[in-house]
C-alpha cells in the first residue's frame, strides 16, 4: 500500500482498500469458481448471487420498502437525464427542477428536450453557493414530478434535508452523495445515482424507484430506455456492468462493517468538519464557495487569494501525495473531495498541508 496517495478525485473516486485487496486476491479466480468475475456469465448463479447479494445489502442499508424496485443499469447519471422525463412524464406534463449547481442545469438541459420544464428555482444568479430557501420554491402542485440533485459536486452544495413538495413524486440525483448518511426513501419516488463515487467503479448507475411509476412509461418506448424492461429482467435484460457490480456488493459488505448509514455519516461529518473548521480559521485565506448551511460533506471547495497561487497548492499538494484536488474545469478553484472511503488520516494530511502552505504563501 506504500505507494497509493491520497486521491481527492471527484469520480471516478478512492475505494475502500479492504474492497481494492479482496478484488485484487480474486482476480485470477473467484473461491470455488475456477475463473474472475470478468470472465463468468451473467447467467452464472455466481453472477446471480453476487447481483442479487448486492441489492439485499442496498436495501438493507437503505430499509428500502417493499414496493421499490433497485436497479443496476448502465450510461450513468446523464442517461438519467432523459430516462427520467422520457418514462415519468406523460405526454403533455410538465414537470419541475430545482437547480443549485452544473448537474442540474444538464438534466433541465435533457429534459427540456423531451418535456416541458418548469425552473421551480433556482440560485444560479448567486453563483450556485446555496441551496434555495422554501420560500424560494415556485412549485407546481400539478407537475408530473420534482427533480433535485442533492449534491452539486462541482459547486460543492449539498441539501442537508429534502425539499419540501407535498404530494408530486421527489426525483433525486444523489449520484455524489448516495449512501454518504442515513436516507428516507419513502420520500422519494425515484432516486438515481451514477456509483463511481461512494459505492463503485464506473459503470453502474443505481436506480431506486417506486413501483407505481413504472405504469407511466410510454409503449414506444426503446426497450433499453424502459425501466420496465430493466425491472422485468432484474438488470438482466443485456449484458450488465459485471465487474462494477461486484466490487459495488464488495463496497456494500463494507459499509454494513461501518455501521452502515449511520456509521458512514457520523464518520462523514466528523472528516468534513475538520476541513471546513481548517478553511474557516485561516483568516480568510482559504475562501468556502458554499453558503455554511449548503456545505457539501463531499466535496470541499474553497478559493485562494488568487489562481496562480491555486495552481501552486495543487502541484505542490500533489508532490505531498495529495492528489485530484483542482476544481472542476468551469470553476477553478480547489476541490477536495472526500467520499466515503476517503480516509480521515488524508483529510488531517490535507489539513496540516493547508496550514505549512499557508505560512510559506501568505
Ligand atoms: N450528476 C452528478 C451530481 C454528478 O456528479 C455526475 C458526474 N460527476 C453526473 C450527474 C453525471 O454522471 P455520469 O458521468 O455517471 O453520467
Amino acid at each position: 500500500m506504500t505507494d497509493r496517495v491520497f486521491n481527492f478525485a471527484a469520480g471516478p473516486a478512492v475505494l475502500p482498500e479492504p474492497v481494492l485487496a479482496q478484488a485484487q486476491k480474486e482476480l485470477m479466480a473467484l473461491p470455488g469458481v475456477g475463473m474472475s468475475i470478468l470472465e463468468i456469465s451473467h447467467r452464472s448463479k455466481t453472477f446471480q448471487d453476487v447481483i442479487q447479494g448486492c441489492e439485499a445489502d442496498i436495501r438493507k442499508l437503505a430499509k428500502i420498502p417493499a414496493n421499490y424496485q433497485v436497479l443496476f443499469l448502465q450510461g450513468g447519471a446523464s442517461l438519467q437525464f432523459s430516462m427520467v422525463p422520457m418514462n415519468i412524464l406523460p405526454t403533455g406534463g410538465k414537470a419541475d427542477y430545482i437547480v443549485t449547481g452544473s448537474w442540474g442545469k444538464k438534466a433541465v438541459k435533457e429534459a427540456q428536450k423531451v418535456a416541458t420544464v418548469q425552473v421551480a428555482a433556482t440560485t444560479e444568479a448567486d453563483n450556485f453557493t446555496r441551496v434555495p430557501a422554501k420560500s424560494e420554491l415556485k412549485l407546481d402542485p400539478s407537475a408530473a414530478y420534482v427533480h433535485y440533485t442533492s449534491n452539486e459536486t462541482i459547486q460543492g452544495v449539498e441539501w442537508h434535508h429534502e425539499p419540501e413538495v407535498g404530494s408530486v413524486p421527489l426525483v433525486c440525483d444523489a449520484s455524489s452523495d448516495i449512501f454518504s448518511r442515513p436516507i428516507d426513501v419513502t420520500k422519494y419516488a425515484l432516486i438515481y445515482a451514477g456509483a463511481q463515487k461512494n459505492l463503485a467503479p464506473a459503470g453502474v448507475t443505481l436506480v431506486i424507484m417506486r413501483e407505481d411509476l413504472l405504469a407511466r412509461s410510454p409503449k414506444n418506448l426503446g426497450v433499453m430506455l424502459d425501466y420496465n424492461t430493466h425491472v422485468k429482467d432484474k438488470s438482466l435484460y443485456n449484458t450488465p456492468a459485471g465487474f462494477a457490480i461486484y466490487v459495488m456488493r464488495l463496497v456494500t459488505q463494507w459499509l454494513i462493517g461501518q455501521g452502515g448509514l449511520d456509521g458512514i455519516g457520523r464518520a462523514n461529518e466528523a472528516k468534513a468538519k475538520i476541513l471546513y473548521d481548517a478553511i474557516d480559521s485561516s483568516g480568510g485565506f482559504y475562501r468556502p464557495h458554499a453558503k455554511p448551511d449548503s456545505r457539501s460533506n463531499m466535496n470541499v471547495t474553497f478559493r485562494l487569494p488568487y489562481e496562480g497561487l491555486e495552481e501552486t497548492f495543487v502541484a505542490e499538494a500533489k508532490a505531498n501525495k495529495l492528489d485530484g484536488l483542482k476544481g472542476h474545469r468551469s470553476v477553478g478553484g480547489i476541490r477536495a473531495s472526500i467520499y466515503n472511503a476517503f480516509p480521515k488520516a488524508g483529510v488531517d494530511a490535507l489539513v496540516s498541508f493547508m496550514k505549512e502552505f499557508q505560512k510559506k504563501y501568505q
